[in-house]
């Protein structure tokens, strides 16, 4: 990992918000709202590697098989993007992470980077139910030419599967079938849950929030109260 960051000596010291949950659980939704709301930068791993494999470039062509799958890509591409990606600028007041850590390798190299740099952390756990997460992940689609979301059940298009704002007509996410959600799911199960267990063991802060049913415009409210009581201690 990098010796130094680029933290602004102004201002308040720079935090790191984890964004922790199963696939559906609104990861990215959230980290969108609270990019807003807190005025730091969301990354995404999971943006920054579709980006690849839309580039067509040699790590895009490398990972494009595993990621259509919903296989958990190397741990070593995935640290190395994240690591070049917390250097920038941006990130010296703090940033968002949605969809990292994944693995331990991954969640004990983040903790060695938080030290290093003396960056403090929050773990946000994002708690939903199975049965919302298999809805919110088969009804998911998204508009190919500006990237909206929607979901058919909970955010429908006003017009028959095409987008409100272009009028584009509306894709499935390639790794959203039924076999990859299961996949996915399953990856999350034996490789990512664990980490809640291993950030106990490490005594790093940790908050547990129920995603399941509330309006995301109403869980980031609640997010954000708790992120500044955690901040005042
Ligand atoms: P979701 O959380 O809904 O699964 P993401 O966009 O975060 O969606 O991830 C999509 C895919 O990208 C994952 O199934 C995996 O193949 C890959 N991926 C994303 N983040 C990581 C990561 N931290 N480590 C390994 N693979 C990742």
């Amino acid at each position: 990992m990098l010796d130094q960051h680029p933290t602004s000596s102004n201002g308040p010291p720079a935090r790191a918000l984890v964004l922790f949950g199963p696939p559906g659980s609104g990861k990215g939704t959230q980290a969108k709202l609270l990019m807003q709301c807190l005025g730091i930068p969301q990354i995404s791993t999971g943006d920054m590697l579709r980006e690849h494999i839309q580039a067509g470039d040699t790590l895009g062509r490398e990972i494009s098989d595993r990621m259509h799958s919903g296989v958990l890509v190397a741990d070593e591409m995935v640290n190395a993007l994240v690591e070049e990606r917390l250097a920038q600028p941006d990130c010296a007041r703090g940033f968002i992470l949605d969809g990292y850590p994944r693995t331990r390798q991954q969640a004990e190299q983040l903790c060695r980077w938080l030290i290093a740099h003396g960056i403090d952390e929050l773990v946000i756990h994002l708690l939903v139910d199975y049965n919302s997460l298999i809805t919110r992940l088969t009804g998911r689609r998204q508009c190919p030419s500006c990237g909206t979301l929607y979901n058919l059940y909970s955010k429908p298009p006003k017009n028959d599967e095409v987008c409100d704002l272009d009028g584009t007509k509306l894709v499935i996410r390639a790794d959203d079938s039924a076999t990859v959600i299961q996949e996915r799911l399953d990856a999350y199960r034996h490789q990512t849950q664990p980490l809640i267990e291993y950030f106990r063991e490490k005594r790093r802060r940790l908050l547990e929030i129920e995603a399941g049913s509330e309006p995301p415009q109403e869980l980031v409210r609640k997010i954000c109260r708790a992120i500044g009581d955690d901040a005042r201690g």
